[in-house]
């Protein structure tokens, strides 16, 4: 199944345990970069880029839609995590940072997380 119809069918998974509350329990194995309470970082499993990883909140928020103003701090929080991982990850001429929401946002797990994509010349519009 390709991106776009996993990102059509993953709203019926809205209220189970997501995949990536999984991995924070450490159910799942995934390749961590990073963790502390507010967040956990790990490699894409399906990476789009020469390094791909993800910045997930430890709150089970669904998507960004969902986002209050009391995680505030923790959404500030993830974003400086993912430019720290991007410097660690030695990404000196740039990357990109994607949040997708919803099924037109090709949203596949309803878990909030940020994308760092980078290694490779970005180009826009994105598809
Ligand atoms: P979304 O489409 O929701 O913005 O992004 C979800 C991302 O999670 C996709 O890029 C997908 O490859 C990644 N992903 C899905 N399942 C797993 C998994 O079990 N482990 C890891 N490391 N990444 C996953």
């Amino acid at each position: 199944m390709d991106e776009l119809h996993r990102a059509q069918k993953a709203k019926e998974e809205i209220g189970k345990p997501s995949v990536f509350s999984k991995i924070i329990k450490k159910e799942l194995p995934a390749d961590i970069l990073f963790e502390d309470d507010q967040c956990i970082a790990f490699h894409d499993i399906n990476p789009q880029a020469p390094s791909h990883f993800l910045v997930v909140s430890k709150k089970p928020i669904p998507m960004l839609d969902d986002v209050q103003e009391e995680d505030t701090k923790t959404l500030g929080h993830m974003l400086i995590i993912a430019k720290n991982l991007a410097a660690q990850e030695k990404l000196v001429n740039g990357y990109r940072i994607v949040i997708n929401n919803g099924e037109q946002g090709c949203q596949s797990v309803y878990h909030l997380h940020i994308h760092v994509v980078g290694g490779r010349q970005m180009e826009w519009p994105p598809g």
